[in-house]
């Protein structure tokens, strides 16, 4: 999968890229990150992206023409297979579904805000959509295209070491139960401090182990995340 970035601000991804299953990814050629310098499409001795507001008002806007101009130059025909994204606090909501939905597509660019946002003829009139990473304001889009791009990348197959360990993530469908929050997990020493590690998880019983950490999903996503369960039954849920 090829993932544009679009930004002011290039060098900061030497670090989100350089560690663990995204660089992993890369040097398997799973994942090709390419990085483009928004200022590369602007024409004057300065390499100006930005200017005021219509209408007055606090700090700057980007403009729309190197941001169109960068899009049509890395993409001269727009391909089925390819999706334009806006980083902005104001877009859709980022979740687990987009990220396996964004898994499936073959080229997604994302592009960066910063200052007051993006010039809206490119929400408008170039985006395919608009995407928030939550609702919080950042001061740019590039830790959010980060977050994009690590959330996808783990679920292109072959990129995480088991395959399998994508789909008992968290909010994942094909995981503990539909959406739910993964099983809490343990690892040596048993008992650490006086606190146990379950015995269930010591014994080796595999239709046990399976049955304990379905359940244990369960009543974790009910005690943290109660909204992940919507309608769905406690009881009925731990006979699935
Ligand atoms: N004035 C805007 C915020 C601009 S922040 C507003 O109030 O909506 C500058 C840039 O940071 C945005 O253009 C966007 O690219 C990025 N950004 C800020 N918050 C974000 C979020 N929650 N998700 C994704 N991108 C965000």
């Amino acid at each position: 999968m090829i993932f544009h970035i679009l930004t002011i601000f290039p060098e900061f991804f030497q670090g989100p890229f350089a560690h663990g299953v995204v660089k992993r990814g890369q040097e398997a050629g799973l994942l090709d990150i390419r990085i483009h310098n928004l200022r590369d499409w602007t024409f004057d001795r300065h390499k100006t992206v930005d200017d005021r507001p219509f209408g007055g008002g606090e700090g700057m806007v980007l403009k729309p023409e190197p941001v169109f101009l960068a899009v049509e130059s890395i993409w001269p025909e727009r391909q089925p297979g390819q999706k334009v994204l806006l980083l902005s606090a104001q877009g859709r909501l980022f979740n687990q579904a987009m990220a396996n939905n964004l898994s499936r597509v073959g080229e997604v660019l994302l592009i960066c805000g910063r200052y007051e946002g993006v010039d809206e003829r490119v929400a408008a009139h170039l985006a395919d959509d608009e995407i928030s990473i939550g609702n919080y304001v950042l001061s740019g889009g590039e830790l959010a295209a980060a977050v994009v791009i690590d959330a996808v990348a783990r679920l292109l197959p072959g990129v995480l070491g088991n395959e399998t360990s994508a789909a008992f993530d968290s909010f994942q469908d094909s995981g503990h139960g539909k959406g739910l929050l993964d099983c809490p997990h343990w690892t040596r020493p048993a008992d650490f401090r006086g606190w146990k590690a379950p015995d269930v998880l010591l014994n080796g019983n595999h239709e046990e182990i399976r049955k304990f950490r379905k359940q244990s999903a369960v009543e974790k996503t009910a005690r943290l995340r109660p909204d992940l369960l919507g309608s769905r039954n406690l009881a009925t849920n731990e006979h699935e």
